[in-house]
């Protein structure tokens, strides 16, 4: 089997998906391959009353299916179907994510498209096995807390993850016994909206799923700002969920769900085997470019190994070549945008202008495309916007400590709590340290998630409120009733 494919053969889904059908809309916002820089096509952006319609859809789907209170299994049943049909479809999503996002064909196809069918079952084993508490009382009242779908969720995804993301937030929302109106990244939304169709062909009634294309001040804002939205969902950026939080406090409060950025630090003692954290380190920065939410983009490391880590991060990055996302290579991610390559490129320039010292990389490859090389940058204090602002690409600041205070005072980021990663092989120091680190996640000895979709993620400070996977983000999608009868 070959991993590579022709651009040119896809046909592209580019209206948006309401009650079970393809709407039209006129273009509004163009589409460019980071792998080319060539244009993809357009797509249009719903506006309000658009939003409207696709809100109208979910609630009449959900009162004419009556997919809340159905037999929970049906909706297990349904939810593993769809799981087939994705399995099934794998090599066209897997092609209509790598287009468009920094996915490779052969990354997304093995695994963001099979771990989102598998993220589908997971979710879909809760519809029938969750149930709500008998509480104790006195003997002359009975209570009880049940627990209730919202009715809307709307849920609004990055562009870092695409089909995955989608993945995170229907999953769980229909399980729970909801509808959606999701809107995608105006930059990827292919494999959401085939997604959202294999929905219908697998059996979950139309009109449950809806997808609105647009941007975010527009039909982002329409979404969250709708009064019959239950409830919000959004993976993004801090700055994107702070405008959520303040357009929902202006347009009535309703709970909301938010995955934000992170500036996550690896943390290195001199006892770890550096082999094993140089392996760690550099999967924590250079899979998808470093374009992910939980990146470790600052590495902390125990000034006695210093020199001999920085010496295998930077063997291990010049070994790293692009690749289009099309191609068979499987290589290393684009840069999503010209723009975001240009920022990157920016603050590592800055940097580097006000002194720093840049162990490898800076500075885009010689290739067709958005590709920026790995980077490693050392000689920054907290002060330097490379240690204090998220980057989104493959750029790790390089810091060194004396002392187990100095590596957590380093760790410890005044915005972000997203993750972190510690690599030492003193038990007691690795139990103390899990324990104080500011973060939703904290991973030892190795660095990134498993397929266990069982552990939840989500961040602490402005990293975020609310988790995505595991239970937690099942229960996150009922809310709960407390009943008390006077017997
Ligand atoms: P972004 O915030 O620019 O956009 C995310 C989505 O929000 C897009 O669909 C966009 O159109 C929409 N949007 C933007 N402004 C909005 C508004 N005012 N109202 C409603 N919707 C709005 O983020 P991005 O550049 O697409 O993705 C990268 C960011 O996502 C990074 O900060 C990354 O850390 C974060 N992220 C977090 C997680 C997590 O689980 N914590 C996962 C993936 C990505």
């Amino acid at each position: 089997m070959t991993f590579a494919f022709d651009p040119a053969s896809l046909s592209l889904p580019k209206q948006h998906f309401i009650g079970g059908e393809y709407v039209s809309g006129e273009d509004a916002m163009e589409l460019t391959s980071p792998s080319t820089g060539k244009l993809l096509g357009a797509i249009p952006c719903a506006d309000a009353a658009l939003v409207d319609r696709a809100v109208q859809s979910a609630r009449n789907a959900l009162e004419t299916s009556g997919w809340a209170g159905m037999q929970p299994r049906a909706r297990l049943r349904a939810l593993h179907a769809w799981a087939d049909l994705i399995e099934k479809e794998a090599e066209t999503l897997a092609k209509l994510e790598a287009i468009c996002s920094s996915r490779p064909y052969a990354a997304a196809l093995v695994g963001d498209v099979m771990v989102t069918a598998e993220q589908i079952r997971f979710f879909a084993e809760f519809a029938d096995k969750e149930a709500g508490t008998l509480v104790p009382t006195s003997d002359s009242h009975f209570g009880f807390i049940s627990d209730h779908p919202y009715g809307v969720i709307g849920a609004i995804t990055p562009w870092n993850f695409p089909i995955s993301m989608a993945a995170w937030k229907l999953g769980p929302a229909l399980s729970a016994g909801n509808a959606v109106v999701l809107k995608p990244s105006e930059m990827t939304p292919y494999t959401t909206l085939y997604l959202a169709e294999l929905s219908v062909k697998a059996g979950i009634p139309a009109g449950l799923v809806n997808v609105v294309l647009g941007d975010g001040p527009t039909t982002g804002n329409a979404i969250t700002g709708h009064p019959g939205i239950d409830k919000v969902s959004f993976t993004g950026s801090t700055r994107a969920g702070a405008a959520i939080m303040e357009n929902i406090a202006r347009c009535g409060i309703k709970p909301m769900t938010l995955e934000l950025g992170g500036k996550s630090p690896m943390v290195v003692f001199a006892d770890a085997d550096l082999d094993v954290a140089a392996d760690a380190l550099t999967t924590g920065i250079i899979p998808n470019a470093g374009q992910f939410c939980v990146a470790g983009s600052r590495m902390i490391v125990e000034a006695s190994v210093a020199d001999e880590l920085a010496a295998k991060l930077a063997e291990r990055f010049a070994k790293i070549t692009p690749s289009a996302t099309h191609s068979a290579e499987a290589g290393f991610s684009p840069i999503i945008s010209e723009k975001q390559l240009q920022r990157i490129d920016s603050i590592v320039q800055s940097a580097a202008e006000q002194g720093a010292e840049l162990i490898c990389g800076g500075g885009r490859f010689d290739h067709e495309g958005a590709f920026y090389r790995p980077t490693l940058i050392g000689g920054v204090d907290e002060t330097s916007p490379a240690v204090r602002e998220e980057i989104f690409g493959p750029v790790a600041t390089f810091q060194t400590f004396e002392t187990e205070e100095q590596a957590m005072k380093l760790a410890s980021h005044p915005t972000y709590g997203l993750a972190a990663g510690l690599f030492t092989r003193d038990l007691s120091r690795a139990l103390r340290l899990t324990r104080d680190l500011e973060a939703g996640t904290v991973w030892v000895n190795r660095y990134g998630r498993t397929r266990d979709h069982i552990l939840p993620t989500g961040g602490w400070k402005a990293s975020g409120l609310g988790k995505d996977l595991g239970r937690e983000a099942y229960l996150a999608n009922r809310r709960t009733k407390s009943v008390l009868i006077d017997l």
